[in-house]
């Protein structure tokens, strides 16, 4: 493969601000691959960005290169990597962790203090055509695997992680607040544990629609004032027992709201477990935790996910989730900076954007 010696890349220089650019490509170092990057999803943080210049702590202060949500082909190896060869299609896994604290050592290298992620200030991300990542968290995908599948297995390893924080059994019902993106593959991540009751709840029929193909059994539009009853009438008949069963074994937020967060923790069944996947613009909110404790409601919180690549990637393969029908609409590597622009504004139509490269 002939690697030039400059790149095209999209490059955030402010709000509402990304600019195609010339830049050197990377050289890997010994233990990296250089890849050649080919498709990148845009993600709700991508708008964030874009459209606010932070999210919490971290703050665009200087120019950043966004995308995290990357698969492509291997171009260049460094000298020790033996993992991987030139023409490996690959998905890259966007954080590499420290490998040698508390947290990396105890296998939650999500938790890692030195964690760098892509796309997170100051770490640039994939929007670029050449990317030199860790080898070790570049994973190949089989043939008959989509690129597009491949760069959507990073919100995918976030449903994994999410249900496996939240211990689902067989049978198990779930509610999904939130039918974005990572409501979609939190709920096919669900099915796939063995979730046989699973109510998606948005304010967007578009998006509730396409949660029904992807195996939410129930759906609920969250302007309904009766959101929370609908639940427990979904969910009371299931063990045909007199008492407080109503309700569901876990619920998870995706949306990102303090009335979701709220609705959350309501809709789950005494001793459940609520997670949260989103979380509310304000940290300091009122939460009703007096009656979330007195009903041993476990809420568990969550920050992206840890060793979740190998199975998200086995769900994928074996046709368990469906990644492809999520994407529905696609631009250039030089159109990223409309690609988030429709991202922000056209969430009543749209699920995943894609960046394609050519
Ligand atoms: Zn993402
Ligand atoms: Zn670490």
């Amino acid at each position: 493969m002939v690697i030039p010696q400059t790149m095209r890349v999209a490059v955030m220089h402010g709000i509402r601000d990304v600019r195609l650019e010339n830049w050197n490509v990377p050289t890997p170092g010994a233990k990296d691959v250089l890849v050649k990057i080919q498709r990148v999803g845009v993600c709700g943080s991508d708008v964030h960005y874009f459209t606010d210049g932070h999210i919490g702590r971290y703050v665009v202060e200087k120019p950043l290169v966004l995308g995290h949500e990357s698969a492509g082909v291997v171009a260049a190896v460094g000298i020790e990597v033996s993992s991987l060869k030139v023409g490996d299609r690959v998905s890259l896994e966007p954080g590499y962790p420290c490998r040698s604290c508390y947290h990396c050592k105890r296998g939650r290298y999500n938790l890692c203090p030195d964690i760098t992620f892509m796309a997170t200030p100051p770490v640039d991300g994939a929007f670029a055509e050449y990317v030199a990542w860790p080898s070790d968290f570049a994973f190949k995908i089989p043939d008959a695997m989509s690129l597009d599948a491949a760069a959507l297995l990073e919100p995918l390893a976030v449903g994994v992680w999410a249900v496996q924080r939240a211990q689902i059994g067989m049978g198990a019902s779930v509610a999904v607040f939130g039918a974005g993106p990572i409501g979609c593959t939190t709920l096919q991540a669900a099915k796939a544990a063995g979730a046989t009751t699973i109510i998606a709840i948005d304010l967007e029929p578009f998006r509730l629609d396409l949660a029904k193909q992807l195996g939410a059994t129930h759906t609920i539009n969250g302007r309904d004032p009766n959101v929370l009853e609908q639940i427990r009438n979904i969910t009371s008949p299931l063990t045909g027992l007199p008492g407080s069963s109503a309700g569901v074994d876990a619920a998870f937020e995706t949306a990102g709201s303090l009335h979701t967060c709220r609705m959350t923790i309501e809709a789950t069944r005494s001793g459940g477990v609520a997670i949260l996947v989103g979380l509310p613009p304000d940290p300091l909110v009122s939460l009703d935790i007096v009656a979330a404790a007195s009903r041993e409601v476990d809420i568990r919180g969550q920050f992206r996910y840890a060793n979740c690549y190998p199975a998200a990637l086995e769900l994928v393969a074996q046709n368990r989730v469906n990644l492809d029908a999520m994407i529905t609409h696609r631009f250039g590597l030089e159109q990223a900076h409309q690609a988030l622009e429709f991202a922000d504004k056209e969430k009543k139509t749209s699920m995943k954007v894609m960046v394609e490269f050519d």
